[in-house]
């Protein structure tokens, strides 16, 4: 046991110095504080400079304390334990400059002092374990209803300050009755326990988790939610919580749960009405039979819808609906053709050609565009193959990537992949990276953007201007090219402010020897500006739209 000094008036700290009793235990006759200590009552020594031990095994520790005491002329002494339902936390020792001077008065006045601070010491205790009840439950030790109400309140708060969506999940274990029933309360608590525990390392620690009903969890989780996002994030977390079964004694149960989830600000402003709303939606989920409803039934609605694409999306690539569409980029000067960009397309059988913005988005999410995106950089060489350039050579073809594509491992293999194939067809790959996928990481990135390039691979920085690049950064990079968003594009011939960007990003880009194209040129205006301004390459309406494979052909007997 370590006893050490937390207080002291009066006394210099040598005197208060740690003291290990165990290490004083038979080198030294007890002094008053392992009395005190041991036997948790008062106990004294008036007059410790000729107590027993005074001149013997000078290394025990509270030999050390004892002369140190002495040394300050220190004559008698009297340590009072403090002691609150049978522990000991504390000792108070005090001193004095006299011979007996611990009367039998003195130790009454002093033992009653002693004993009013163990109530103190007592009072707090308890209330403590008060408050724990009052906000937490007992047998799970996750916040009970009243805490949670509380959180959610600041939650909601700071979420309407950040312009941020709260999902209210309740949760509710199926056929915990039934447990409770076959195999016992004592099984039902010990389940309850062991859910809340795999809650507790499944959420992040700012989720607000508490236990609200017999076998109800409640979390909510803050962020900027759509209904397919708040069902992955809650797949997926099921997954971690009922994905392996609980031991119950012997037995081992695959225990499931069914939800009902609020969305802060669209189905409830307040905690109440809120909460009042998940219930009801955990309502009509049991009696649906589905494992979570959300409140709102344009979420259950949006999120059917969501799930159908995926899975037409899924199917899509399966079915060859894909293709590539092929836009050209020019000189700006001769508007002979530098190179093609290649552009997704689905041909939905049900609603016909659909652009890349009403699926690429969910394809990041689901994580299919890993093999739509794949498939795109391998698709460029099949498509080449069926060009016919005339005597000219094939131009260079851009495959867009999603900044999934590159964070993955096999990323580097499958464009070596996807070069040899294009050499095969006589072509050459380049690639369009955004700036902000770039900045994200740009550490992680540029080694393998360095490898591309080995392989004779083109960078274009695409959406430039849209991505707070740094300046540091970008003259690091191995790119070819910054492509001008066309947002600064579209009003360069109305306003100074646009034309001023777009002379800033040319005039950078070739001090830094990059080359610079301008996107979604659609006016012989803009056309003219970019030429002035010594734009190298423009992409654009003005030249020609996207186009399928089939056409590429014709567009460059004109163009070349
Ligand atoms: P992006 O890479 O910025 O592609 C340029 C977009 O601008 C294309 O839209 C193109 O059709 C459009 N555009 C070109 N010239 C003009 C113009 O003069 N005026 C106007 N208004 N628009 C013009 P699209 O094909 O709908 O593609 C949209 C976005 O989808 C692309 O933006 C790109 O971010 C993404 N995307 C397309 N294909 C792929 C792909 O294979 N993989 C990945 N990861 N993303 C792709
Ligand atoms: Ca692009
Ligand atoms: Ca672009």
């Amino acid at each position: 046991m370590e006893v050490r000094a937390v207080a002291q008036a009066g006394v210099p700290k040598a005197l208060v110095a740690s003291t290990f009793f165990e290490r004083s235990i038979g080198l030294a006759p007890a002094g008053a504080a392992e009395v005190a200590l041991r036997e948790k009552r008062p106990a004294w020594d008036n007059m410790i400079e000729v107590a027993p031990g005074a001149n013997s095994a000078p290394h025990a520790d509270t030999l050390i304390v004892r002369r140190a005491a002495i040394d300050l002329g220190a004559k008698s002494v009297i340590v009072l334990p403090l002691t609150v339902e049978g522990q000991t936390y504390g000792m108070l020792t005090l001193y004095a400059e006299e011979r007996d001077f611990f009367d039998d008065e003195e130790i009454t006045l002093l033992t009653e002092l002693a004993a009013d601070i163990c109530f103190g010491l007592e009072f707090i205790a308890k209330q403590e374990r008060a408050d724990y009840l009052a906000y937490y439950d007992a047998l799970t030790g996750l916040p009970n209803r009243s805490l949670f109400f509380d959180r959610l309140t600041l939650q909601i708060g700071a979420a309407g300050r950040d312009r941020l969506n709260v999902a209210l999940v309740l949760m509710d274990l199926d056929r915990f009755r039934l447990v409770n029933d076959t195999l016992g309360k004592q099984a039902g608590d010990t389940l309850l326990g062991s859910v809340a525990q795999r809650l507790k390392q499944t959420y992040r620690t700012q989720d607000t988790l508490a236990r609200v009903g017999a076998d109800t969890f409640a979390l909510a989780v803050s962020g900027v939610w759509h209904a397919p996002d708040v069902v992955r994030v809650l797949e997926a977390h099921n997954r971690k919580l009922f994905g392996q079964p609980f031991l119950l004694g012997q037995e081992e149960l695959r225990v499931s749960a069914t939800a009902g989830i609020a969305m802060y600000p669209d189905d409830g402003g307040n905690p109440e009405t809120l909460f009042a709303n998940a219930e009801a939606a955990l309502r009509k989920a049991k009696e649906q039979n589905a494992p979570f409803l959300f409140y709102g039934p344009e979420m259950n609605a949006r999120l059917a819808d969501a799930l159908r694409l995926e899975n037409k999306l899924r199917l899509a690539l399966d079915n060859g609906e894909m293709m590539l569409w092929y836009q050209p980029k020019v000189d700006v000067r001769t508007r002979k053709i530098t190179g093609f960009e290649a552009l997704m397309r689905w041909q939905d059988p049900e609603s016909g050609l659909v652009p890349p913005a009403k699926f690429i988005p969910l394809m990041e999410q689901t994580g299919l565009i890993m093999e739509a995106g794949r498939w795109a950089l391998l698709q460029v060489a099949r498509d080449c193959r069926n060009w016919d350039a005339g005597a000219g050579r094939l131009p260079r073809i851009a495959v867009n990537v999603s900044p999934i594509q590159l964070r993955q491992k096999n990323f580097v293999d499958t464009v070596v992949e996807a070069v040899d194939q294009m050499a095969n067809a006589g072509g050459a790959l380049d690639l369009e990276i955004t700036e902000s996928t770039i900045m994200e990481s740009v550490e992680a990135i540029i080694p393998k953007l360095q490898t591309v390039r080995g392989l004779g691979v083109e960078i274009y920085v695409d959406d430039f201007g849209t991505g707070y690049s740094s300046l540091a950064y970008i003259a690091r990079l191995p790119i070819h090219a910054l492509k001008i968003d066309r947002s600064f594009v579209i009003g360069m011939d109305q306003g100074k402010e646009n034309l001023t960007i777009v002379q800033s990003v040319i005039s950078l880009a070739h001090s830094l020897r990059f080359n610079v194209v301008a996107e979604g040129v659609e006016t012989e205006e803009q056309a003219a500006l970019l030429r002035e301004l010594g734009c190298d390459e423009m992409q654009g309406y003005l030249i020609s739209r996207p186009v399928p494979s089939s056409e590429v052909s014709a567009l460059l007997r004109a163009m070349t």
